[in-house]
């Protein structure tokens, strides 16, 4: 039960009724009670049936957040505990047990709505806890997550790094800093064997881009022999995978100093073979425009940009930027030469997506055909019910 409920417009439950945990301001016809931000609310039709429990946000368009469907169901701390322990036991579950390596000790614990926790990230990096309370509703409760994830793994060091700009449309301010025990600003993990220093206080979203992990391991599958270019390597990801994977050569691109000192600290974690790798400081659209010009070229190439299209509304522009860019490593690109290309824009559909590389495959004279679709990897996983949980869409192109 909740003190104030939400009644919606005649016939805008049908995404709810499917399960979709969003309901959108448009679709509310009257607010019952005072709820504050974040306050779990009952969501009705127009007719007074009840639909879900979900979190209120008043700003923003996402108007509230549901946490169940469930009408015997509590929001409560032992609803998060429920939450979180479904959420990790399907990661322990899933996780790959190769034999032979140190194995992985950083994952995704919980991916907000997907694991129908609307707005709340918990990344793991070994000992320590990365969070991000993305919504009111996550934010509402964020004492009592903090005190469930230290009971539930056992972790008593926890950072919090709410400092993204979703936060912004809940009408949160940006907040990070630590959240329980004594966490180090960075600190070392393994991924598939490798070891990466993570800079969990400074660093992108929580630290590192975790959702790379299965499609790093293809790079190091592939690597062997070719000279590759990493473009927007941020710590090395690709780059060390590629090198293990016996690369000849790896040259590295990004426009963030900071990335690229992290990037040789960690090749050197791994004693990889520093005389077989480089890195170069620079905007990734014109070192691929001199390096046509000046004729260069590579047998594997990788394209891991940044978010170019957030929503739809950005995907026009976005499709010119990824167009430019993979026509660009199409002419770089050798004969049976590999193009790991990826978009983890949520405003550009894998159709899409598809649609933009063969147009610059075409542009750029190149014959090429998708050798793989990739990703995001498990612990970021998509809710049948929330297919915009599916962000992240890559594909191995070969160039004939
Ligand atoms: N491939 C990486 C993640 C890439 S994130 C991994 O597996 O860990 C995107 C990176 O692109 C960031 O490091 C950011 O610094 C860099 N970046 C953004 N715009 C850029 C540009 N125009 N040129 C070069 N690097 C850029």
């Amino acid at each position: 039960m909740a003190n104030a409920s939400l009644l919606l417009k005649a016939g805008r439950e049908k995404s709810l009724l499917r399960r979709h945990p969003w309901v959108f301001s448009g679709a509310v016809a009257r607010v019952d009670g005072t709820p504050q931000p974040g306050e779990t609310v009952e969501i009705l039709t127009d007719k007074g049936q009840f639909l879900a429990l979900a979190a209120y946000s008043p700003i923003s368009q996402i108007r509230a957040r549901v946490w169940t469907f469930d009408p015997n169901e509590q929001v409560d701390v032992d609803f998060f505990r429920r939450r979180i322990q479904v959420a990790i036991k399907q990661r322990s579950s899933l996780i790959p047990d190769r034999k032979g390596d140190s194995g992985t000790d950083a994952i995704r614990l919980t991916h907000a709505e997907s694991d129908h926790l609307p707005g709340l990230i918990v990344d793991r990096y070994a000992d320590c806890l990365v969070v991000q309370f993305l919504s009111t509703g996550a934010e509402f409760w964020r004492e009592t997550i903090v005190e469930t994830l230290a009971e539930l793994t056992g972790i008593s060091k926890i950072y919090e790094r709410s400092d993204a700009d979703v936060r912004e449309l809940e009408g949160l301010q940006p907040r990070s800093g630590i959240l329980c025990g004594n966490p180090p600003a960075r600190l070392t993990v393994s991924e598939n064997g490798l070891h990466f220093s993570v800079d969990i206080a400074g660093g992108h979203k929580t630290g590192f881009y975790l959702d790379q992990r299965k499609n790093r391991m293809r790079v190091r599958d592939l690597a062997s022999g070719r000279d590759v270019l990493d473009c927007f390597c941020y710590t090395g990801g690709f780059t060390l995978n590629a090198l293990s994977g016996g690369a000849k050569y790896v040259l590295s691109v990004d426009s963030s100093e900071d990335s690229l000192k992290l990037l040789n600290e960690n090749l050197a974690l791994n004693s990889l073979p520093v005389d077989r790798s480089s890195v170069l400081s620079g905007d990734v659209f014109h070192v691929l425009r001199k390096f046509r010009d000046e004729g260069r070229s590579f047998d594997m190439i990788i394209l891991d940009p940044p978010k170019f299209a957030p929503t739809a509304a950005q995907a026009e522009k976005a499709a010119r930027g990824y167009k430019d860019i993979n026509l660009l490593a199409f002419k770089l690109l050798r004969a049976g030469g590999i193009l790991f290309t990826f978009s983890c824009s949520g405003g550009v559909d894998a159709a899409l997506f598809q649609k933009i590389i063969a147009g610059a495959a075409l542009d750029a004279g190149a014959e090429a055909s998708i050798v793989e679709y990739l990703s995001q990897d498990f612990d970021h996983p998509v809710s049948l019910n929330f297919p915009e949980g599916s962000y992240l869409k890559g594909l191995i192109c070969m160039k004939k």
